[in-house]
């Protein structure tokens, strides 16, 4: 076994992946040669960020706006009390180093806009979307489709969950939900509250998906929703299927995000 340009240093830090005739050098390679964007660097983003560096993703984009404050550290396990009024970008950056400098960290501090989007997620083979709010959410799946991105979809509302993931041949989040609820029908975190370990859960099946995907191994949840319900722990499944009328991804879709009006409301595609 040549090791396909590992050196003797990533034998050793990735042996229990390598062992595995499912990943194998060839598997670690890919992932090595894998560049993710994590979009949020709060609940969810954490242990992505922190398993996908971890695993050895060799380009890892993270892109948020926010800084560190006191009340994400119950849940936002790679920052600390020293990050606190620190950009997340920049203490997450600090935190994968720290862990693996086998992975180049490209950070992004901005807020995913229309205007930014697309060039943003072109440089990327995968997205992890781990944002908190609705716009950001139809944002990337918006781009991610129209881009031929795939992406995992993570969201968390008290103590429960939900998880899928979007691959180009499959529906994407507007096939489910074509438009966004209206503004404070669905609460967040910080009028709700949230279990802290919830988006633990979440945030690392999405890097479980994401780690799938890039070494080509197994099922990933595409076409289908994962409920998890930490109160009584269970987990629930449901399938999709694309929809025809789908505004993104349908007969008739949209080839631009410009077509779209993302107010904070809505996030509804206009017709033409
Ligand atoms: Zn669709």
């Amino acid at each position: 076994m040549s090791g396909l340009s590992l050196d003797a240093t990533q034998l050793d830090r990735y042996s229990r992946h390598i062992i595995m005739d499912e990943v194998g050098p060839e598997g670690q390679k890919a992932l090595l040669d894998s560049a993710v964007l994590v979009v949020g660097a709060g609940g969810l983003g954490a242990p992505a960020i922190e398993y996908l560096a971890a695993a050895g993703v060799g380009t890892l984009g993270i892109a948020d706006d926010d800084a560190v404050e006191r009340n994400n550290l119950q849940r936002q396990v790679i920052h600390g009390d020293d990050d606190i009024g620190r950009p997340k970008v920049e203490s997450a950056a600090e935190f994968v180093a720290e862990l693996n400098p086998d992975v180049s960290v490209e950070t992004h501090e901005l807020r995913v806009e229309p205007e930014n989007a697309e060039e943003l997620v072109a440089d990327y083979d995968f997205v992890v979307d781990a944002s908190d709010n609705f716009r950001t959410r139809y944002l990337v799946n918006d781009v991610c489709t129209l881009t031929e991105t795939p992406f995992s979809h993570g969201a968390i509302y008290k103590f429960e969950g939900q998880v899928t993931t979007f691959t180009t041949d499959g529906p994407c989040y507007r096939c489910l939900f074509p438009e966004a609820p209206p503004e404070g029908m669905v609460a967040d975190c910080a009028t709700t509250g949230v279990l802290g370990v919830l988006p633990g859960t979440v945030g690392c099946i999405q890097a479980t998906e994401t780690v799938k995907y890039l070494v080509g191994i197994g099922d990933v949840l595409d076409g289908r929703m994962l409920f998890y319900d930490a109160m009584d722990m269970s987990f629930e499944e449901v399938e999709f299927r694309r929809n025809p009328d789908c505004p993104v991804c349908g007969e008739d879709a949209i080839d631009s995000i410009e077509a779209v009006e993302y107010a904070e409301e809505s996030c509804a595609v206009q017709a033409e």
